[in-house]
């Protein structure tokens, strides 16, 4: 937090700002706190530093032609850094870990490796790739089978959430690729007859920081019993905490370290970010002030609670917007459904919790907002990371009230710099006050009726309506 120059005069948001302001210049100087210097500091020991220059062009790295021509269909012009400096160490057949961010390009990093494998040794189940999220698995197998388009491959994506026979179907048609969340592949290998993964060559473990956070420890290692022992095997991962260290040794041999990252979190240049302090009870008025200042970009607005996406999408589309929620809570079809709506641009925003701040490439997001400010600076990262991507520009806002200085304070530390206000005039933001407390009366009604809906659905399925209710409230996780 700057005491900043700012454009307008920004509203006098009164001592307290002037407060929080006084003691985040104090904090911002300080390192990362003990326990995000463990988990970040990535950069010293990675092999980027001294790596030759990166080499211009697809097939300069080794890759063959009808793979390069399936880059250029996709108007991959030039190598990421990540796939500049993976690739060539994975068609050596060396086993990677590759530190890099969503957004780096890190999937084509390991998928064209194993296509090219694939290319050489046609066979089916082939290669498996493990990811935390279902939307993400959905993302990694369509950046699969556009890389894939050109070579006739076959991509399946098995995830929690959907019914499992046509999943068996899909595997019983034996797939080259494999795209699954942990626990439903678990299921699949306990339970779904003629499906083994004895002939697999190749594993990922994607966003392995994210793995290992939401307890799919186990089931991982369940999988490495199923799976052959020669093999190669690529981690990639944001960080490199000591869970990720761990299952590294378990599972990888003599890999080759390489990484994007810096010690410090990184956001990328084109990346203008903001903060904004506000009294907690004028967060939907600032809110709804801001989102009408982007009028017509993509926005997504972050939350902390399933509860807190579905009162801010009620909220908006009370006062016009086209806004859609998406949260673990929703069926794996609404999910998908709100994420195609979303990119597809019949709704312009996207109103979520942090199951989509994860790994999910949705290109043309202009604005995130942070409605609530995430727990930790990590979090804070990715989802700021879901605008600016491949070299667009991007803005992210974060609402800062009196409760959150200590944790905005973190995220500034982490991020090793002050970020600037965003200029707000007062009188504008509260020229929305009263539409706003009428839009709050309207979607009360209707979140009482959503819940009441929702306990009836809950009653109807045998559970109680108490912690249907209390779980509404809480953080949420990914199944
Ligand atoms: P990822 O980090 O794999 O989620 O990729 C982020 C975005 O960058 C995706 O939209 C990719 O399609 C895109 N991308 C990946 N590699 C390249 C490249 N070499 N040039 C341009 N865009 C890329």
């Amino acid at each position: 937090m700057s005491g900043a120059k700012r454009q307008k005069t920004a509203h006098d948001a009164p001592a307290k700002r002037q407060k929080a302001e006084a003691s985040a210049s104090q904090a911002s100087p300080d390192p990362p706190t003990e326990e995000e210097s463990a988990t970040l500091d990535v950069a010293s020991s990675a092999d980027a530093a001294d790596a030759p220059e990166e080499p211009k062009t697809f097939k300069e790295l080794g890759i063959v032609d009808s793979l390069c021509e399936a880059c250029e269909s996709l108007n991959y012009k030039h190598p990421t850094s990540i796939q500049a400096k993976s690739i060539p160490v994975a068609l050596q057949g060396r086993d990677v870990i590759g530190l890099a961010e969503t957004g780096s390009g890190k999937t084509a990093a390991f998928a064209l490796p194993i296509l090219q494998a694939l290319l050489e040794k046609p066979q089916p189940l082939f290669g498996l790739v493990l990811a935390p999220t279902r939307e993400l698995a959905a993302q990694i197998g369509q950046s699969f089978e556009a890389l894939g388009a050109l070579i006739s491959l076959r991509c399946a994506v098995i995830v929690g959430g959907l019914d499992m026979v046509p999943q068996a179907i899909a595997l019983g048609k034996k797939p080259h690729i494999i795209v699954a969340t942990p626990g439903r592949l678990v299921d699949h290998l306990e339970k779904t007859k003629g499906f083994s993964l004895r002939s697999l060559k190749y594993l990922v473990m994607d966003e392995a920081d994210r793995l290992l956070d939401m307890d799919f420890g186990p089931s991982i290692d369940k999988i490495l019993k199923f799976i052959p022992r020669e093999r190669r095997t690529y981690l990639f991962s944001a960080t490199l905490s000591s869970k990720v260290e761990s299952l590294q040794r378990a599972s990888l041999r003599d890999p080759v370290r390489v990484s994007v990252s810096s010690s410090k979190y990184q956001t990328v240049s084109t990346l203008l970010q903001h903060y904004i302090f506000v009294p907690h009870k004028r967060k939907d008025t600032y809110l709804i002030y801001l989102v009408n200042e982007f009028a017509g970009k993509s926005i997504i607005i972050f939350t902390r609670t399933v509860f807190e996406t579905q009162r801010i999408a009620i909220l908006l589309r009370t006062l016009g917007f086209g806004a859609i929620p998406l949260h673990g809570q929703l069926s794996q079809s609404s999910r998908l459904g709100a994420l195609n709506k979303f990119k597809g641009g019949s709704r312009e925003i996207l109103v979520a919790t942090d199951v989509a701040a994860r790994g999910l490439d949705i290109p043309a997001v202009d604005v995130v907002l942070n409605l609530d400010l995430p727990q930790d600076s990590k979090t804070y990262i990715h989802r700021v990371g879901r605008t600016a991507r491949a070299g667009k520009s991007g803005i992210a806002i974060s609402i800062v009230t009196q409760y959150d200085v200590e944790i905005y304070q973190r995220i500034e530390a982490a991020l090793g710099k002050q970020l600037e206000t965003y200029p707000t005039e007062k009188e504008e933001v509260m020229a929305f006050q009263s539409r706003v407390e009428e839009a709050q009366r309207e979607t009360r009604v209707e979140m009482k009726a959503f819940l009441e809906s929702k306990d009836k659905k809950g009653k109807g399925k045998g559970k109680t309506a108490g912690p249907k209710r209390r779980r509404d409230n809480m953080d949420e996780e990914e199944g």
